[in-house]
């Protein structure tokens, strides 16, 4: 009974405070998310467009959408009304269109650039200087319908724990050097990296978001 809850409040009792949990709710039905919504989540990541217009549109309207997922250009237009972070950025190209759609709905659009820090080639993300490159480009500063929060990166696929905790690390140094500029639409507070595996760990290496799915929801069943 009440498995969702119990997860949700267990994890919580374990997270500092300046560390925000972002419920991964992707493949799992409306009334699993409602049981996490009436134990007080209100922060939920979705990895898919359709998926999660649809769940947006079922669910009650104080949810904190995160789009968590690879977002294609053309799909922007779909969140763009209501998503309240996208976390998986890593081109100017995609920024334009996001601001494109955030201007055309009369708002400013919070992402985080993500940072490839893993082994695996089939990792997305940028590198370091690719980061600093877009970040002081000044194509970058005259978007105003965007802002860059923060950080996002994804660890090896690994059991590893040193690895996994080297490329946090990594992920951490980065961010302490891009901080330090802070302009209009860049002000990065936010480092988003930690899965149900690794999010101890994470917060460990400076982590502030972490995107939990298996540990809240149980095991993903994508024929479902
Ligand atoms: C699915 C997913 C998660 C959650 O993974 P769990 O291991 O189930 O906690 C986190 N981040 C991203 C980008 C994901 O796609």
């Amino acid at each position: 009974m009440e498995i969702i809850k119990q997860n949700l409040l267990n994890i919580q009792s374990q997270l500092p405070k300046n560390v925000t949990l972002v419920a991964v709710s992707k493949t799992k039905p409306v009334a699993d998310l409602m049981e996490a919504y009436n134990a007080g989540q209100r922060v939920f990541g979705e990895n898919y467009v359709q998926e999660l217009v649809e769940k947006h549109e079922a669910l009650p309207k104080d949810i904190q959408w995160h789009f968590i997922g690879h977002l294609q250009s053309r799909k922007v237009k779909l969140i763009a009304p209501f998503v309240n972070l996208i976390h998986g950025v890593d081109s100017l190209k995609l920024l334009h269109e996001i601001n494109k759609e955030a201007q055309k709905n009369n708002r400013v659009i919070d992402c985080l650039l993500q940072i490839f820090i893993a082994e695996e080639e089939s990792k997305f993300g940028l590198d370091e200087k690719e980061l600093t490159e877009i970040l002081s480009s000044d194509e970058f500063k005259k978007l105003k319908n965007i802002r860059i929060i923060g950080l996002m990166g994804m660890a090896t696929f690994t059991e590893n724990h040193n690895q996994i905790k080297k490329e946090f690390q990594n992920l951490k140094t980065i961010f302490d050097k891009v901080s330090k500029q802070k302009t209009d639409n860049c002000q990065l507070n936010t480092i988003s990296t930690g899965m149900s595996g690794d999010y101890q760990l994470a917060i460990e290496c400076g982590s502030t978001m972490v995107r939990i799915g298996s540990s809240i929801f149980g095991n993903r069943n994508y024929n479902n």
